[in-house]
């Protein structure tokens, strides 16, 4: 079955998928995206991504591309159509193709949409999540935008790549005070050794994730202790546990920060029980 993408107002196969070289995405990065996952056969909390995609396209002063009801009704369809069950679907809003001009375009440039689905194996994210992986820091080198989910990632793709080459499977950037602000596609948490839960507060230099936001609310649920402050460096070096959170890798443990082993060099008992209760805690939406 060949892949399907919706690009502007069409279902194409994905293989011949293509937007114009003067799209404002291609030439200024000036466009949002969100990212959900697709489990079992369900969209992963689409309210919030949607409440979330609205608030970048605000601040960037892009238009609602359509309805948003109508919107939710493609991303469904592009589920569907690609007949995910277990995986990710991806949307992007750009402000649309003009002549280049950094200028925002005349008012009857219509957005641009692009939204892709595809399958991703649930065995091997698991097993991924049953070792644990590496995380590199890396110096904050991002604008301090970052709160809004846009799709200028240089500075990501650099450190993540970063962190790839120097055995990690995700970066951790820290900033000029010592504390790790995120990951590189990625919010981050340790679990200090009196059993603290700590992440760094949403309110800057870090994107308000949306499974960061699950999270929060499964703690309540059960009872974790846990502390909303920024944590340094060497605190997670020292840590009991500690692990990232992302709608494409849900609760992903860290067993190793640059050379320094976290607690035993497993994946600790709170990433792992976060991770199995994960889905209790999020809304669904039919495809
Ligand atoms: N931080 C950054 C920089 C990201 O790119 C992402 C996801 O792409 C996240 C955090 C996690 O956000 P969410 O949980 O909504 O996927």
């Amino acid at each position: 079955m060949s892949r399907i993408a919706y690009v502007n107002g069409q279902y194409v196969r994905h293989a011949d998928a293509a937007v114009h070289v003067e799209d404002r995405g291609y030439q200024f990065a000036d466009g949002v995206y969100e990212v959900c996952e697709v489990w079992q056969g369900r969209i992963v909390d689409m309210p919030r991504h949607f409440d979330r995609l609205d608030r970048s396209l605000g601040e960037l002063r892009i238009d609602w591309p359509m309805a948003r009801a109508a919107f939710e009704f493609v991303v469904r369809q592009v589920v569907r159509r690609n007949r995910v069950r277990n995986g990710l679907v991806y949307i992007q809003v750009t402000r649309g193709v003009s002549r280049r001009d950094h200028f925002f375009p005349p008012e009857e440039v219509a957005p641009s949409v692009v939204v892709t689905a595809r399958s991703t194996s649930t065995e091997a994210a698991n097993a991924q999540a049953a070792k644990g992986i590496s995380v590199v820091s890396y110096p904050e080198n991002r604008w301090p935008r970052v709160d809004i989910k846009t799709i200028a990632l240089l500075p990501n793709v650099l450190a993540k790549q970063n962190a790839k080459e120097n055995g990690g499977k995700e970066a951790w950037y820290v900033d000029t005070d010592g504390f790790v602000t995120e990951g590189g596609s990625t919010n981050a948490w340790i679990v200090t050794r009196d059993g603290t839960l700590v992440t760094r507060p949403a309110e800057s230099g870090i994107l308000r994730g949306i499974t960061r936001t699950v999270i929060l609310d499964l703690i309540q649920k059960e009872g974790l202790t846990f502390e909303e402050r920024p944590f340094s460096l060497e605190e997670a070096y020292d840590a009991k546990e500690a692990f990232v959170t992302a709608a494409t890798s849900i609760v992903m443990p860290v067993v190793q920060v640059d050379d320094r082993t976290i607690g035993n060099g497993h994946p600790g008992s709170v990433s792992t029980r976060l991770r199995e209760v994960f889905h209790t805690a999020t809304d669904f939406q039919m495809v």
